[in-house]
């Protein structure tokens, strides 16, 4: 039994939390200890639970745990448990509220047609609206994720087929989501029909493997076949092999663009490019826009590396690892009360200060959220006796919440919306900052610029134009703040 199973304390958990990721495998002997392996190379995308569920033909097996893989699946005791030829797994994230077993996932129901199991990255934004239909017609919710609304759309629908069940359900939902679901003949994947969120196919011999990134596929040897298309569903069974399904009407589609970023791994090759190179090439795009003249590079890790090494390229500054960071600590972001997320930046980085005593140091981040990161490491470099200390930010600056799925704090939290990047500048305490223009990052996916009519990713927390309906939301807060539970 988990240790961190409901308490009365935290069954009081009422937030959604959805950064997540997942994966799945058809046809293998070894498919969960393939799919715990997949679900370590996407620990990136979410640390606090994970869970793994497989059917072997006649039953269904899971686990589902709070904490990292490597803590949970690590022992031949779990994976041999989990027994058959088909599994799919989840591995969940969260920053603040407590979080219960209850909404681990993989959540499984047993249905009119037999086990029904779903695994969802990404987040509803009409989830509460939906649940309380539900609810008013005698659903009876286990958790309080958005996620198990599809379980019971599929559940209520009036069609037969597990199919029409489903392209039913997905037909009601609003939001994004690259959804795996796993019934006693299939292993189905569904994208969003803007593809909000990755979902990519691979191969490992016989056996057909869905994943949010190609690293989990690097992880198991598996070869790339493709992404999942925006509004595709792909559905792979025994008798059939591998299917396609587009139910929705096409549109254009708009992937995150903060996964090229910040949050997909740098090995990782979304929509045909290289993680890495696109970071890379932001730096160099950032260097172009707004360089200032500085001794050294020096990226806040790791998330600042390939940037910074994109910018020193294309400057000739050299680069500098004048920030050693801890492997041993979580993200620091993850810890929910800002006075351990204070303490958790001095846990995570030092400064390299017999590098940067007297130097002019420009220093390279991804992003500035609360800025709490940056006043520290700032602070830190000042404090190790940088001579001038200069900051460049290879995402615009973040003025609104992520409602598909990536986690971002409450609009008056975040310092973009409450300063202008003078004012940010002030706060931060460097000599100057600047953030990539919104031509620049997209220049760095290849694009010749946003496209202002119609832009070619999902940019909304850079630009507050969302593309998806906000329907239980005004756009003010952010989703960890809706409490499903107080609806009443
Ligand atoms: P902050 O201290 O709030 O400004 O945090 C900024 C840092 O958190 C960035 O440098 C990123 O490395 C990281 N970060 C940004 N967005 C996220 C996110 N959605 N989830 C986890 N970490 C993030």
């Amino acid at each position: 039994m988990n240790k961190k199973c409901c308490t009365t304390e935290n069954m009081d958990d009422d937030h959604f939390h959805d950064e997540c990721g997942v994966f799945g495998i058809f046809g293998h002997p070894d498919a969960s200890a393939f799919t715990a392996l997949g679900l370590h190379a996407l620990q990136h995308r979410g640390q606090e639970a994970a869970g793994v569920v497989s059917y072997d033909g006649k039953h269904f097996h899971s686990h589902r745990a709070m904490g990292p893989v490597g803590d949970n699946f690590n022992s031949e005791d779990v994976i041999s448990r989990l027994v058959g030829p088909m599994a799919i797994g989840h591995v969940r994230y969260s920053t603040s509220g407590q979080t219960v077993l209850r909404n681990v996932q993989p959540m499984f129901a047993d249905l009119v047609f037999g086990g029904f199991a779903i695994a969802h990255n990404g987040n509803l934004t009409n989830a509460r609206a939906l649940r309380r239909n539900l609810v008013e017609e005698g659903c009876i919710f286990q958790s309080t994720s958005d996620s198990e609304t599809f379980l019971h759309l599929v559940a209520t629908s009036d069609f037969r087929k597990v199919m029409d069940r489903l392209i039913d359900a997905l037909k009601q939902v609003d939001g994004a989501y690259s959804l795996l679901a796993l019934t006693r003949e299939k292993l189905i994947g569904a994208r969003d029909p803007l593809g909000v969120r990755p979902l990519v196919l691979g191969r490992s011999g016989d056996a057909w493997v869905l994943a949010s990134e190609t690293c989990a596929l690097d992880i198991i040897g598996a070869e790339f076949v493709r992404d999942v298309e925006p509004g595709e569903i792909v559905v792979i069974s025994e008798k059939h092999g591998l299917q396609s399904f587009k139910p929705f009407p096409q549109v254009p589609p708009r992937f995150c663009i903060f996964e090229h970023i910040y949050f997909a791994r740098p090995d990782s090759v979304m929509g045909g490019l290289n993680v890495y190179d696109v970071r890379k090439k932001i730096g160099q795009e950032l260097a172009r826009e707004s360089h200032v003249d500085v001794d050294m590079i020096v990226p806040v890790p790791d998330s600042g590396v390939p940037a910074a090494i994109g910018y020193s390229e294309q400057s000739g500054v050299p680069f500098e690892l004048g920030i050693i960071r801890n492997h041993y600590v979580g993200r620091t972001f993850i810890e929910p009360s800002d006075t351990i997320r204070h303490l958790g930046v001095r846990l995570k980085h030092n400064a390299n200060a017999a590098h940067i005593k007297g130097k002019r140091i420009l220093l390279v981040d991804d992003s500035i959220v609360r800025g709490t990161t940056s006043m520290k490491i700032v602070e830190m470099v000042r404090n190790a006796g940088a001579a001038e200390v200069h900051m460049r930010i290879s995402s615009p600056p973040t003025t609104h919440p992520c409602f598909y799925g990536i986690d971002t704090p409450n609009k008056e939290k975040l310092m973009a919306h409450r300063f202008t990047v003078e004012q940010m500048a002030k706060e931060i305490g460097v000599d100057s900052l600047a953030f990539i223009s919104q031509d620049g990052l997209y220049r760095a996916v290849g694009e010749t610029g946003r496209n202002g009519e119609c832009p070619q990713y999902c940019d909304a927390c850079f630009t507050g134009e969302y593309p998806i309906a906000l329907v239980d939301n005004d756009g003010s807060s952010a989703p960890e703040q809706l409490s499903l539970l107080s609806e009443g």
